[in-house]
């Protein structure tokens, strides 16, 4: 089966700095690393490292070869991202001494994606494949409503949070993925969770699938030092989604995914940081 990931690729610019520059400042920086960023690709990353087939519906701009070169080593399948000629999406990320960051992020070639672009990598999916899809790019209601009436999973992470983005998505979803802050958000917006099947994140006190149809469902998270724990969400969800891809249950499914991104958070980083299967299996031998 196949995961296709409708999902944002971003260049991370990290500055650290002195300070976080204030206006009409000119500040020089004291270190800068690139690296591969965006929750698609995050995700993308997570479900391939957890053994899925996962096809990244997604877009770059000119000269960004080195990020698709780094998903193609994940072993993403990259058939259908494009190259356009809007810029690659990037975030500039200054960090301070103390690790308070300010952030800009243009969303570039993510927000240039096109219903049609998407119905093509769709055409050849069909029931039991997986759609997953985030709140960085276009066409997620359009490749939802497509998905689901071809009879995929849609598995929707409501980051970030944006209510009209999801109520238009909503109807097509089988199952939505929230941290706690985005379930609280959507709980306000809506009065309630929505009908389908949700999973919500919190941090290390775990995780719940909230059904109307099974009984609550909750997996503690590993009890793990953490270094950095950037990308848990993306992580704890690719793994998610592979494992419900190949069958698992969603206990099975779900301890997986708190396993591979227990191991996540405590390496620096985000995409590099996520393990391999034979990592997870190693860790829940051991846990
Ligand atoms: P982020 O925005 O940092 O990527 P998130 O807010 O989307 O993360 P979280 O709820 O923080 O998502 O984390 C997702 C899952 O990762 C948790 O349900 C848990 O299984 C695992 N996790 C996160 N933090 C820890 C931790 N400190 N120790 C162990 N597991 C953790």
């Amino acid at each position: 089966m196949t995961i296709y990931n409708l999902g944002s690729i971003n260049i991370d610019h990290v500055y650290r700095v002195p300070h976080l520059p204030a206006p009409g400042e000119t500040l020089s920086a004291l270190n800068y690393t690139q690296g591969l960023g965006g929750k698609g690709a995050n995700q993308s990353v997570a479900a391939a490292r957890a053994g899925a087939h996962c096809l990244h519906i997604g877009a770059v701009g000119p000269a960004s070869d080195w990020v698709l070169i780094a998903l193609e080593r994940y072993g993403v399948d990259l058939s259908y991202v494009a190259q356009l000629e809007v810029a690659t999406g990037h975030a500039i990320i200054n960090v301070d001494p103390g690790a308070e960051n300010a952030i800009v992020i243009y969303p570039g070639a993510n927000r240039a994606l096109s219903p049609a672009m998407a119905a093509a990598a769709l055409a050849g999916a069909a029931a039991g494949d997986t759609l997953l899809l985030q709140n960085e790019t276009t066409a997620q209601a359009e490749a939802a409503a497509l998905a689901a009436s071809k009879g995929l999973r849609v598995i929707y992470s409501a980051a970030p949070f944006d209510i009209s983005a999801v109520r238009a998505v909503l109807p097509h979803v089988s199952l939505l993925v929230m941290n706690e802050i985005e379930a609280e958000q959507l709980r306000s917006e809506l009065g309630r969770l929505p009908d389908c099947d949700c999973v919500i994140t919190r941090g290390a006190r775990g995780a719940e699938w909230i059904s109307a149809n099974l009984e609550p469902l909750f997996v503690p998270a590993f009890a793990v030092t953490p270094v950095d724990t950037t990308g848990a969400g993306d992580t704890f969800i690719g793994t998610l989604a592979a494992g419900l891809d190949r069958g698992l249950d969603r206990a099975a499914a779900m301890r997986r995914a708190s396993a591979a991104s227990a191991i996540q958070v405590t390496r620096p980083g985000a995409a590099p940081a996520i393990p391999l299967a034979t990592e997870v299996d190693e860790f829940l031998q051991s846990h």
